[in-house]
């Protein structure tokens, strides 16, 4: 194994965030840490100084920006590998849409119609707020790491996001599921956006996430196969058909 272009989380110095990342790679082995200058945001006025890519394909990178002190660093990375942990260890894969199927044109003309939405962003929006209310409590409870960088973070491109308008319906269904991750993490939303300028998506994105993820936190980990019932019947309750959709990895 060489970790030559990989980050040493051993300078950081905490020995809670090596235990982890420990635990971590013996589910899921040669995950790397590179720290990036300049992250591209992915959406306009969003901060997301930390992501894991390759997911996918199995060989996870976890990204930190380099602008991030040495706390925030501990709280990215360890922020990431719980996610990890999630996916490989807790068996809850990410959501992405399936391609459709070969010569069926009804399915390509439906895939190709609904491509104009921020498929992106909502259905990464789901499995990270599914994953959210699991591993905040989780990294407190099990490693004494407060995940302050991600609440402040919450905070800060939920105020942007919900200022934004965005037109397509997948955008702010994926802003009702902040909206829902922000009242558990955080507290009243009231008080952070203004709830009388929020369409009827917005809402009724946020009523079904309570409604099929409330449950969800660090002593209710839900398995596998009701982790994805849970997001099928939640996506089905917003319009969409369940056959469309697929989990990874
Ligand atoms: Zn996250």
């Amino acid at each position: 194994m060489s970790f030559k272009n990989s980050f040493d989380i051993a300078s950081l110095g905490s020995e809670a965030l090596q235990r982890l990342f420990g635990e971590t790679t013996s589910y899921v082995q040669n995950v790397k840490i590179e720290v990036i200058g300049n992250r591209k945001a992915c959406r306009s006025r969003e901060e997301h100084p930390a992501t894991t890519v390759g997911l996918t394909v199995q060989r996870p990178v976890i990204q930190i920006a380099d602008w991030l002190t040495k706390g925030q660093r501990i709280e990215a990375i360890a922020h990431e590998a719980a996610h990890l942990l999630l996916v490989y260890r807790s068996g809850l894969g990410v959501v992405g849409r399936r391609i459709p199927r070969h010569g069926d044109s009804e399915d390509v003309f439906r895939f190709f119609m609904s491509m104009r939405g921020d498929w992106v962003y909502l259905l990464g929006q789901i499995s990270n707020t599914a994953h959210h209310l699991i591993l905040i409590g989780f990294l407190k409870q099990e490693y004494g790491i407060e995940d302050d960088l991600h609440t402040s973070l919450l905070h800060q491109n939920f105020c942007v996001a919900a200022n934004d308008n965005p037109k397509d319906k997948e955008s702010q269904y994926g802003m009702g599921l902040v909206a829902f991750e922000y009242e558990r993490l955080i507290g009243k939303i009231n008080e952070a956006i203004n709830v009388d300028h929020q369409s009827e998506f917005f809402w009724e994105a946020y009523h079904l996430a309570q409604k099929h993820f409330g449950g969800y936190g660090f002593q209710s980990v839900p398995a596998p196969l009701s982790y994805r019932e849970d997001i099928l019947s939640f996506l089905e309750a917003l319009g969409y058909q369940r056959e469309d959709f697929i989990f990874f990895p």
